[in-house]
């Protein structure tokens, strides 16, 4: 039995690793050269509650479960997650009711622990908080994390488990017959399959069409963002969102896991064609600023190190398109819009255990590892861990990206794990992540990939081929 699953972004990654539960043979196409580089790389990488969802749509049956597995998930596959609660913030009368109904509604969803507390309670927690607040929503459940993480370490567990991951592979096509799913085509090659799950991100829609289903329906819908620094570290302690006007959770202010704090991100519809428009734009970022000042009017906005710009796989029906459909065979996990990333892990269990394991007559592996250890980061070990590492090869000692003090040794360690660029690095160790963006590191680390790679420098490249770092010689 052989199944594959297109996009290897948090959802693909999850539902592949679910898959590899069972007795059969999964491959995950990937038509970017690494993990996790398509909508899983730009959001706001927040864990939802689910309150902010209607109930009866697939998004809040989806949110709170997925949700509440973060912490195993977390435990299993090893990265970084934090569980900070949020706040949605009054700041007005009228806005209290916006409140209240978000809290009937997160209720009905099987939100726990929300509760509408005073001003004083608010600023107290939040001290930097607009002091103009009259109320605040409070959502324990809701967190933070770096979703292409998550990807990165789901899809190394696939691997270890049995996976086969085919990067840098475009599904072109797939083939029907007789109302079923035959074949993945890709400039590579052709792969008899008995099953396909389309969990291709902005570009599901296409990959439904290939099958000849009309759903589900995509456009882009852009968001902006500036990223302060850690020594903002502080601001802000859990996430703060405004009272939400229609369906939009608005501009935000979060802590990310490693001690920066996010702003943003705006909401902006983008034709249907501007599926790779991710470029922030002078207005947008007035917007993200303006909105952001409202939650917190003191902003250090002199700490602001990025800005960077996502897209959500929006549809006209605001929700996720999920399961089986009249191909057999063939089964959706598309218009992954936000909480998209919160809702993959329960999607995941969902589709692998109650959908296709079933549908296909699996059966359950006598072996597997739920367990994958992550990268070292020797800055956040106990100094005699530290110093044990280096005796055991100098490289965990020599320090390559200042910011976030990275180790050539964690740099080579991505590198054996396949990173080959150096978005692949940076996404796998943070390094370049910091302060000065790559300003100190870039060098050293094009030198080391270089040399670990057999290539030349002017060979190596941001995230591959087509986009180059150094253009010329580098001189050794
Ligand atoms: C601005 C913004 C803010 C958000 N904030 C949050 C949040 O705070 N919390 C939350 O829960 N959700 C949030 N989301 C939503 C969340 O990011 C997405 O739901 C989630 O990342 C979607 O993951 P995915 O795996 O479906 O898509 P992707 O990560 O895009 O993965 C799909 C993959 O498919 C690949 N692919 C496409 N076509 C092909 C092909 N033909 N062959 C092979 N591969 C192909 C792509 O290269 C891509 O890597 C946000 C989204 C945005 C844009």
């Amino acid at each position: 039995m052989r199944i594959a699953v297109v996009g290897a972004g948090i959802v693909g990654a999850l539902v592949a690793r679910e898959l590899c539960r069972y007795e059969a043979e999964v491959h995950l196409f990937e038509r970017a050269p690494d993990v996790g580089w398509g909508v899983t790389k730009a959001n706001s990488g927040i864990v939802h509650g689910g309150f902010h969802d209607r109930p009866g749509t697939l998004r809040a049956r989806f949110c709170a479960p997925g949700s509440a597995l973060f912490e195993e998930l977390a435990r299993e596959l090893d990265f970084a997650f934090l569980r900070t609660g949020a706040w949605v913030l009054a700041l007005s009368r009228v806005e209290v009711s916006v409140l209240e109904g978000l809290r009937e509604q997160g209720e009905e969803n099987g939100v726990p622990g929300l509760e509408i507390l005073p001003r004083e309670e608010v600023l107290a927690r939040e001290p930097h908080v607009n002091p103009e607040v009259v109320a605040g929503l409070w959502a324990p459940t809701v967190g933070v994390t770096e979703p292409w993480q998550v990807a990165i370490a789901a899809v190394e567990n696939a691997v270890a488990n049995g996976l086969f991951l085919h990067l840098a592979q475009e599904v072109t096509g797939l083939e029907v017959s007789g109302g079923r799913v035959q074949a993945v085509v890709t400039p590579q090659g052709r792969y008899p399959v008995e099953a396909v799950i389309n969990a291709a991100g902005l570009y599901a829609d296409r990959i439904a069409e290939m099958v000849g289903l009309t759903e589900p329906r995509l456009f882009p819908r852009r968001g902006e963002y500036v990223l302060l620094d850690k020594a903002a570290s502080g601001l802000v302690h859990s996430v703060l969102f405004p009272a939400p006007v229609g369906d939009s959770k608005g501009i935000l202010v979060l802590p990310t896991v490693d001690g920066g704090v996010l702003l943003g991100p705006n909401a902006q519809d983008l034709p249907e064609g501007a599926r790779e428009a991710n470029e922030t734009t002078g207005e947008g970022l007035e917007e993200v600023v303006a909105g952001a000042k409202r939650l917190v009017p003191e902003l250090p906005l002199h700490q602001a190190i990025k800005t960077f710009a996502g897209l959500r796989p929006e549809s006209p029906q605001q929700d996720f398109v999920l399961g089986p459909t009249q191909v057999k065979g063939f089964y959706q996990a598309a218009a992954m819009r936000s909480p998209g990333l919160t809702a993959a892990p329960q999607i995941a269990r969902w589709l692998a255990h109650e959908v296709i394991a079933p549908e296909l007559g699996l059966t359950r592996k006598a072996q597997f590892n739920p367990v994958r250890q992550g990268i070292p980061h020797p800055a956040e070990l106990p100094p005699g861990e530290w110093e044990a590492l280096i005796r055991e090869d100098p490289s965990w000692g020599r320090v390559v990206c200042f910011c976030n003090r990275v180790t050539e040794g964690e740099i080579l360690e991505a590198v054996r794990r396949g990173a080959r660029s150096l978005d692949g690095v940076k996404f796998r160790t943070r390094a370049g992540f910091g302060r000065c963006q790559g300003g100190v590191c870039t060098d050293k680390i094009l030198k080391i990939l270089a040399r670990e790679l057999g290539r030349e420098p002017e060979d190596v490249h941001l995230r591959g081929p087509g986009s180059p770092v150094v253009v010329g010689k580098v001189r050794p």
